[in-house]
């Protein structure tokens, strides 16, 4: 055998053992509606939900914290104070630490709180200021199960599969508390048909311990992102990617260099590792009212699909990745 012939099959050998090609990933670039449109209503409400449904994107995100009496609710924080009125209506139930907690009051209290765009408890003024006034209109919060419904309802009434986006917050604090959040929330999923991978629902979590956990001890067949913080560097990788099918970066934390006068910028090897590891990578959070300083946010969709070579985005503004995903 010649040289060239030996070549060749390497090439193919080391081609059929390649992760890689075992992985089911397709090259759609999808778009995730974190916590609904709320660039444009206040978040997590179903009124933000309804809004990011019609903006037809791959999935509508839910962060999950646990009631009182282990409803789960759709909420980003594991604290009340900077997106309702609980400071006013139950001034007497804050804990030591001057907050609110979710999982001090039962699901019925909850519903009594009004909802409104995320604001600086400090300040009272609103953190983004071009978005929805704050305590405007009537918005309140609500449960999984209620969230899931109107989706589900949405997919029969419209004929179109959108899918849902959960992730488990702070599992460690729900142990604290005595509550065991992920199989709670496992059970709801099960229940609303979400079971295996083909089921249109991508569970994600920062806490690797808990996902892991979720993956080999209870034995969850859907989707996995392990979602990961500024300090985590590529040779955690593939770790995950024993029980994990994707990783959900912070955007910044993939930039090697940039250079804001040039507009050169240089990314680091986490996307093409975890691509090579048979992982997806949807990164956060893209929003067109916080670019600092790049020119647009289609310049800064560009750099993630196209330079960055991500698989998914979360946005605030899922009509604008919507549009220029079908433009380009
Ligand atoms: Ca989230």
């Amino acid at each position: 055998m010649n040289n060239f012939k030996i070549l060749l099959l390497t090439l193919v050998v080391v081609g059929c053992q390649n992760p890689q090609t075992k992985k089911t990933m397709t090259t759609k670039k999808i778009v995730i509606a974190h916590r609904g449109a709320s660039g444009y209503l206040p978040e997590h409400t179903l009124e933000a939900k309804a809004m990011a449904y019609a903006m037809h994107p791959d999935y509508l995100e839910q962060d999950i914290v646990l009631s009182k009496d282990d409803v789960p609710i759709v909420v980003h924080d594991i604290t009340l104070d900077d997106v309702t009125d609980v400071a006013q209506v139950f001034p007497s139930r804050k804990r030591a630490d001057g907050k609110y907690y979710v999982i001090d009051f039962t699901y019925k209290e909850l519903l009594q709180l009004n909802v409104s765009e995320r604001f600086d408890t400090k300040t009272g003024k609103a953190v983004f200021k071009n978005r929805f006034p704050l305590w405007k209109s009537h918005f309140k919060l609500h449960s999984l199960q209620d969230e899931i419904e109107m989706i589900q309802g949405l997919n029969k009434s419209t004929g179109e599969n959108i899918g849902i986006y959960p992730e488990i917050k702070e599992p460690a604090f729900h142990l604290e508390n005595g509550k065991d959040i992920s199989v709670i929330v496992l059970k709801v999923l099960s229940d609303y048909g979400y079971n295996t991978k083909k089921d249109n629902c991508i569970l994600q979590c920062f806490d690797a311990t808990e996902l892991k956990r979720i993956r080999q001890e209870l034995k969850s067949n859907l989707f996995l992102v392990q979602l990961t913080e500024f300090a985590e560097d590529n040779s955690k990788l593939p770790e995950f990617a024993t029980y994990a099918d994707g990783v959900g970066p912070y955007f910044k934390q993939l930039i090697k260099k940039f250079d804001p006068k040039t507009g050169k910028i240089a990314f680091n090897d986490y996307v093409k590792n975890a691509h090579e590891l048979g992982m997806v990578v949807h990164a956060y959070t893209f929003r067109a009212d916080q670019l600092e300083d790049l020119p647009s946010f289609d310049y800064l969709l560009d750099l993630a699909f196209n330079k960055a070579n991500l698989d998914g985005v979360f946005t605030d503004f899922s009509d604008k990745a919507f549009l220029f995903i079908n433009k380009n």
